[in-house]
């Protein structure tokens, strides 16, 4: 079966008990920024339900000025307040500063990987406290907009809260 065809048999079956549609602004003012990791379940992992939080995913839950774009856009005409950034366990963004795999990226694409803007990183709860920090240095968000940081694990379900230094209060 082509890809569209499966996927409409899929549609029609969930249409069958759509249980009709939701409020457009998240009900708990959230955003969970995660990893588009199969092993997390965005909303899950925090007690959420749907249409509780907008949901922004990319490889590795980087605050990219995408990212940031969303968040405007979700709290200047959506309402909401506050941020989680989750990153996770055995994330493969690292895998990304391995030599060989560097080595493959540039065989499959013929392009530098270092010239590429992959952004890899070492470290989650690092890369989640520079989201964070980028989050809170935006001109796009007001001063009072929440931001809270967290390493999940996939081995386990929980949340390990990710400490910035040097915020004043928390
Ligand atoms: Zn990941």
């Amino acid at each position: 079966m082509r890809l569209a065809d499966e996927i409409l048999a899929a549609n029609a079956r969930h249409a069958a008990i759509f249980p009709g549609s939701l409020a457009p602004g998240p009900a708990r003012r959230l955003v969970v920024v995660t990893c588009m990791d199969v092993r997390i379940d965005p909303l899950a992992l925090a007690g959420l339900e749907p249409g509780d939080a907008h949901v922004l995913r990319n490889a590795g839950a980087v605050v990219t000025e995408d990212v940031l774009r969303s968040l405007f856009v979700s709290h200047s005409l959506l309402g909401t307040t506050a941020a989680i950034v989750v990153a996770h366990t055995e994330c493969g963004l690292p895998r990304l500063l391995d030599p060989e795999v560097r080595a493959r990226v540039e065989v499959e694409t013929g392009l530098d990987p270092g010239a590429l803007d992959l952004r890899p990183f070492a470290d989650p709860a690092a890369e989640v406290r520079a989201g964070l920090r980028r989050i809170r240095e935006s001109p796009l968000l007001p001063a009072s907009y929440e931001a809270a940081g967290f390493v999940y694990d996939v081995a386990t379900g929980r949340l390990a809260p990710v400490e910035e230094p040097g915020l004043a209060g928390s």
